[in-house]
């Protein structure tokens, strides 16, 4: 395998592209967006600076890792020659099943197709191509060139040959993968998600407040970071999405969305990226002001 195509060149799409161009694979970054391209690409230039600022990269390596990253606008173009293509666009079910058609249609036939999905099946995508065999889910984790696990999805028809040749490269790529079988939320999700709206739900229910929640998990359970600061990292909007998905795929009231994550989504508060979640990231601290009144 020599050449893989990212489509998407924003959060998770910048990372992986780094990832694979840094371990000698040519890497066609692929974005609607030549805005996104460009800051993608910035992305990865200023990660890379970071490394060689470290000295865990060379400066050398930096120029061959950026020199082996090719930026297209064009899926047809794109995807000419690529051996495995790793879909990271937007997180919404019609823009991935749509990429699939197109992918399926204009991929040579051996190509094998992965997504980055954080909730979507691997099966359902899988099924608007013709070769479900080969799509199978690849979940890097946030900031990929960084964290060391790549959950691999296996969909209903996954092969196991498909999921034998994903397994080896996430080990190039000096990752740890773990197998799983596509059910909602596949393993890291399903565990998370619920461990965050308890934490919403100790919170609502005035047992303790945002600091004290995430000090308790930090300091008690050894988490690096509290299960509110990481929701807000995330993004209350992305949480709720992906509890919406474990309990329409469950139809078990224990994933429900607490109604102070769907209060705080539906006001615009969505964590670190619009400035406030339960902990303010402005200049006013309001969020944490609040939330503090909240346990009181
Ligand atoms: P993002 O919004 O940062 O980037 C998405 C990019 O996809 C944008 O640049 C957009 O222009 C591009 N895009 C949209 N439609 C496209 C199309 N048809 N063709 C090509 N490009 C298109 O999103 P993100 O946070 O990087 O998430 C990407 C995927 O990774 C999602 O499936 C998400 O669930 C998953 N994921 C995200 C995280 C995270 O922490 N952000 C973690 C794990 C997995």
């Amino acid at each position: 395998m020599n050449t893989i195509a990212v489509i998407g060149a924003g959060t998770m799409g910048n990372g992986i592209a780094h990832v694979f161009a840094q371990k000698e694979y040519q890497v066609h970054l692929i974005d609607i967006s030549e805005a996104a391209l460009e800051k993608g690409v910035a992305t990865i230039n200023k990660n890379l600076d970071r490394m060689v600022a470290k000295s865990s990269i060379s400066k050398e390596l930096k120029q061959e890792t950026l020199d082996r990253i090719t930026t297209f606008s064009s899926l047809a173009d794109g995807l000419k020659g690529v051996d495995l293509v790793i879909e990271a666009a937007t997180e919404n079910l019609d823009i991935k099943l749509n990429i699939f058609r197109s992918l399926d249609e204009l991929c040579s036939e051996d190509t094998i197709l992965a997504t980055n999905t954080s909730s979507i099946s691997i099966t359902q995508i899988a099924a608007v191509t013709q070769r479900p065999e080969k799509v199978i889910g690849m979940h890097f984790m946030n900031p990929v060139p960084i964290m060391k696990l790549v959950e691999i999805i296996r969909g209903y028809n996954t092969s196991g040959a498909v999921t034998q040749t994903i397994m080896e490269v996430s080990k190039n790529l000096g990752k740890i993968p773990a197998e799983v079988n596509d059910y909602p939320g596949f393993v890291a999700n399903r565990i998370l998600m619920p461990m965050s709206n308890e934490a919403v739900e100790t919170l609502q229910h005035g047992v303790a407040g945002v600091q004290e929640i995430d000090t308790v998990m930090k300091l008690g359970m050894a988490h690096p970071m509290g299960p509110l600061q990481l929701a807000d990292f995330i993004g209350l909007d992305v949480c709720l999405s992906i509890l919406n998905v474990l309990y329409e795929g469950f139809k078990n009231p224990k994933y429900a969305p607490n109604p102070l994550l769907v209060n705080m989504v539906t006001a615009g508060k969505l964590g670190v990226k619009s400035g406030e979640g339960f902990y303010d990231y402005s200049e006013s601290k309001k969020a944490e002001k609040l939330s503090q009144q909240f346990a009181k």
